[in-house]
């Protein structure tokens, strides 16, 4: 009867309005325990059912209809949800990995979660890990190991939003019992569904598109295994203590009645400001998975579905002239994030050494990020034409 099953779960799907009296937007319940009438029903509580909420560190009614959702939206069977992103990433790791796993990584993915190999995984839990483009199978094949446990994956990536085949990878990894993870933050369940793919785990942060307003910081992990998924919350959430709080929960239920037309809206918004961009002559170049330059257009249109308000571009001028071009700009913000209802402008490799850099595989610290938030595509359009002319009628400045 209902062909978009996404927009049923974004809206009314999982919602009890009548035990709620009818309330059209479900309570907060701001309440660390719950209730037994009797110490034996209390003692035989059975908390694996949907029903049944003892203590707020393990579940709570307003964070599991949040996970009801989020799960529904990726063709999940569960989803656990938590206080930030990378709570969500490391969780992750933490409940797939034990010491003297190693663990595969694309270079590209979100940099604090190498950090946290750097800083914590490697040095403290004896994991190993070794990084790949993602763009090659042979390079992955050969990178596998006999303890080789996890394949973190970020498609598309931020920086040049590099799209890697995730049928053909979460295929291979599975060849050889490695679980394959996602952060599918960029796509939002509505333009990319890791799970049906072959993908093991995907990871959400809240904090961007999801809850979209840039009010609230949660992640979410999704898994169709269940005994993966008791492992993330029943074992890693519930000691670490990482649970998205009711609070939070409900501030991403409201963004998610708005996720598909704020997503259009910013689509079709980033689209035009992409080809302006394309067009401008001081621009040398522009990442955005919605032009048919980008190098894996082919894989794109196999596996995802849309795109949304976040690209980066170069310009034929120093990093300093990109700073400069940043300042320069009006309506977009100078911060980082991304996914609200705010455009957004940074170089987030400025400051990069060349080692990293070299890693990386890219040249040019004055990479412009942006986010094309909801303030109107002639808005934008404006004020990046404004910023562009007058760094263009000056003089390159002096690399330092
Ligand atoms: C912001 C972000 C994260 C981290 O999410 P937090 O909620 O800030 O912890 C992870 N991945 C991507 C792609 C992000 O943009």
């Amino acid at each position: 009867m209902f062909y978009d099953e996404q927009l049923l779960s974004l809206t009314h799907r999982f919602e009890d309005y009548q035990r709620h009296y009818g309330a059209v937007s479900p309570p907060v319940y701001l309440n660390s325990l719950h209730l037994f009438p009797t110490f034996e029903e209390y003692l035989d509580a059975d908390t694996a059912s949907e029903d049944c909420f003892v203590y707020g560190r393990v579940s709570n009614p307003t964070t599991r209809l949040l996970e009801r959702k989020l799960a529904a939206l990726e063709n999940g069977k569960d989803a656990a949800v938590f206080s930030s992103g990378m709570a969500a990433a490391t969780t992750a790791i933490l409940a797939t990995c034990r010491a003297g796993d190693h663990i595969l990584s694309m270079r590209d993915v979100y940099q604090p979660v190498k950090r946290f190999m750097s800083a914590i995984g490697v040095p403290r839990l004896n994991l190993t890990c070794d990084y790949v483009s993602g763009l090659d199978l042979g390079e992955i094949e050969r990178a596998i190991r006999p303890n080789t446990r996890l394949m973190i994956l970020e498609s598309p990536a931020t920086f040049v939003f590099t799209v890697v085949d995730l049928r053909a990878i979460a295929s291979l990894c599975r060849k050889h019992g490695v679980l394959t993870y996602i952060d599918n933050t960029y796509c939002t369940p509505l333009f990319q569904n890791p799970l049906d793919l072959g993908v093991d785990i995907v990871m959400h942060t809240l904090s961007k598109y999801l809850g979209g307003h840039s009010d609230v910081i949660g992640g979410a992990l999704i898994v169709n295994d269940e005994s993966l998924m008791r492992d993330i919350a029943r074992n890693v959430r519930e000691y670490f203590g990482g649970i998205l709080g009711p609070m939070e929960a409900w501030l991403v239920l409201r963004g998610l009645r708005s996720l598909d037309a704020r997503l259009k809206a910013h689509q079709q918004t980033a689209m035009r400001v992409a080809s302006f961009l394309e067009g401008h002559s001081l621009v040398r170049k522009v990442y955005y998975t919605g032009l048919p330059s980008h190098p894996q257009a082919e894989t794109i249109s196999r596996q995802m579905r849309g795109h949304t308000g976040l690209m980066s571009f170069e310009l034929d001028r120093p990093k300093e002239d990109a700073a400069r071009m940043i300042n320069q700009l009006k309506l977009f913000g100078k911060g980082c994030s991304w996914g609200g209802f705010e455009s957004l402008a940074l170089c987030p490799l400025y400051r990069a050494s060349d080692e990293e850099m070299r890693f990386l595989g890219l040249q040019n610290r004055g990479l412009i990020r942006i986010h094309c938030g909801l303030e109107g595509e002639d808005n934008l359009i404006g004020d990046l034409r404004q910023a562009l002319d007058s760094i263009e009628a000056c003089e390159p400045a002096r690399p330092q």
